[in-house]
């Protein structure tokens, strides 16, 4: 079995990569075990620096792991530039944990009390197709500072830089089977992650419907797991707002990658009273939207990431779903798709699901709780922003958006220092942040007897 990776700016074949069977996938997490044995007795200080040697390897790859994501994914250059840059990144930040994994001498009665954080084993890491490398990295590098070792499954459309960063960790030095990047389909590969018990936990990320199932397998051996899933962020606009600033940043919070993010601001909620001249100002703002080849620098959105998802975000655009306006898209061959701003009802299809494409629903509300009340009328509960000049305002909405990742006059969500997850059905668990490695440990309190 294999996969034929299309590039998806010209529709041209890129590579061929071979698929891994459930024995190859069980071959792996043996060798993943005995690697992570001798791994976890590295010092402290050796394990650091060999993250540190991954991070140099990654940094002189930068141009190279940025055109084979250009190349697979359609991501702008500029962008996957920036991307392979955050994994080195994330990478150096965690090189400092195993340093500083620190447990605690809690004091008891008649001897001394400790806790360690052991690592866990092996960590399955099963990655969507959005943002292959950067989400990849959130797992794989505070999974193997915490002492364990960790075998990738990227998805099946976008391989390349996974098996790139596979590549480039042997060549930075790590042991054999410690990092293993195993490409194959998700319920043959991704599916025996969860049944292996050599597999102490999975970091999924991808959609809710696959999540779920992941989780419940995980629950047959109580396997630790933690869910990155799905969004419908809401970007909300108050009549207070910098609107000028408010209506020239929108169209990047959800096209951005051409809204194929999962935290994607894909529901636009303004303030009635500022509604058309909030809208004006957007419309210039989306049709200046630079749509097109991602190998030039000046590129802002690419294409869809394949024909088959161009389609699914297609069948959101019923005859019945009143489109506002659009930006423009190059013609041609590729999965190339405008960014199109549509005026729903509330409960519609469009407002409500994750289209994961560049689609904007802009819903008008009344006030500032009706503005809380329409944000969390989701079972998502991911991302946001708040675009208001009253400070008390932006306190009382952040507090009461029910989001994992907000905003307030900004539209930033990922920072490699600070946690990461969803709230609702948006996820379980927390990635990044300093934290991040002591979630691929187990806490042991061992008690020393002075008897
Ligand atoms: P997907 O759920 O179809 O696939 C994700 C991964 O799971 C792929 O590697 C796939 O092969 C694998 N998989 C599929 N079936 C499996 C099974 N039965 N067992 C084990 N693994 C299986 O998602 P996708 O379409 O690749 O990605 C898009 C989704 O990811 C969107 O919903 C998006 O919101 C979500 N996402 C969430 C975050 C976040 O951090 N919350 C980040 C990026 C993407």
């Amino acid at each position: 079995m294999s996969y034929t990776v299309i590039n998806p700016a010209t529709g041209e074949a890129v590579t061929e990569v071979a698929h891994l069977d459930e024995h190859d996938t069980d071959a792996a997490i043996a060798r993943a075990v005995t690697a992570q044995e001798a791994w976890a007795n590295v010092a402290p200080v050796d394990r650091a620096r060999a993250l540190r040697r991954f991070a140099d390897a990654v940094d002189s790859d930068t141009e190279r792991l940025a055109q084979l994501e250009t190349q697979n994914s359609g991501h702008p250059i500029t962008q996957s530039r920036w991307e392979a840059g955050h994994v080195r990144d994330v990478l150096e930040y965690y090189s400092a944990s195993p340093e500083r994994l620190i447990g605690q001498q809690i004091p008891v009665a008649g001897g001394m009390n400790v806790t360690f954080h052991e690592p866990l084993g092996v960590v399955g890491i099963i990655t969507p197709w959005n943002f292959p490398m950067t989400i990849a990295s959130w797992g794989f590098a505070p999974a193997l500072a915490a002492g364990n070792a960790v075998v990738l499954k990227p998805a099946e459309w976008t391989p390349l830089t996974s098996i790139r960063l596979g590549e480039l960790a042997l060549e930075a030095g790590l042991p054999h089977g410690l990092f293993q990047v195993l490409p194959g389909r998700g319920s043959v590969v991704g599916e025996r992650f969860v049944t292996n018990p050599s597999v102490r936990k999975i970091v999924f990320t991808g959609s809710t419907g696959v999540g779920k199932r992941i989780m419940s397998g995980c629950a047959e051996q109580v396997k630790r797991v933690t869910l990155e899933l799905g969004g419908k962020s809401a970007n909300i606009v108050f009549a207070d707002a910098d609107l000028e600033q408010a209506a020239a940043t929108a169209p990047y919070s959800v096209f951005d990658n051409a809204g194929q993010d999962c935290c994607a601001r894909s529901r636009l909620l303004v303030e009635r009273s500022v509604y058309d001249k909030f809208m004006e100002r957007f419309e210039t703002a989306v049709q200046g939207v630079k749509v097109g080849d991602p190998l030039l620098d000046d590129t802002e959105v690419g294409p869809l990431v394949t024909q088959a998802h161009k389609e699914s975000v297609q069948s959101y655009l019923t005859d019945d779903v009143p489109v506002a306006f659009t930006g423009s898209a190059p013609e041609g061959p590729g999965s190339w798709f405008a960014p199109t701003v549509v005026t729903p009802e509330r409960d519609s299809r469009i407002a409500t699901e994750e289209v994961f494409g560049p689609v904007v629903a802009v819903l008008p509300f009344e006030d500032e709780e009706d503005a809380i009340r329409l944000a969390n009328s989701s079972d998502f509960g991911l991302s946001g922003s708040i675009w208001t000049r009253d400070l008390g305002r932006g306190i009382r909405v952040a507090r009461g958006v029910e989001g994992g990742n907000l905003s307030v006059n900004s539209h930033s969500s990922v920072r490699y220092s600070t946690p990461f997850g969803g709230f609702k059905q948006s996820g379980l668990g927390r990635e990044l942040g300093p934290d991040a490695a002591e979630h691929f440990t187990e806490t042991k309190n061992v008690f020393f007897s002075a008897e």
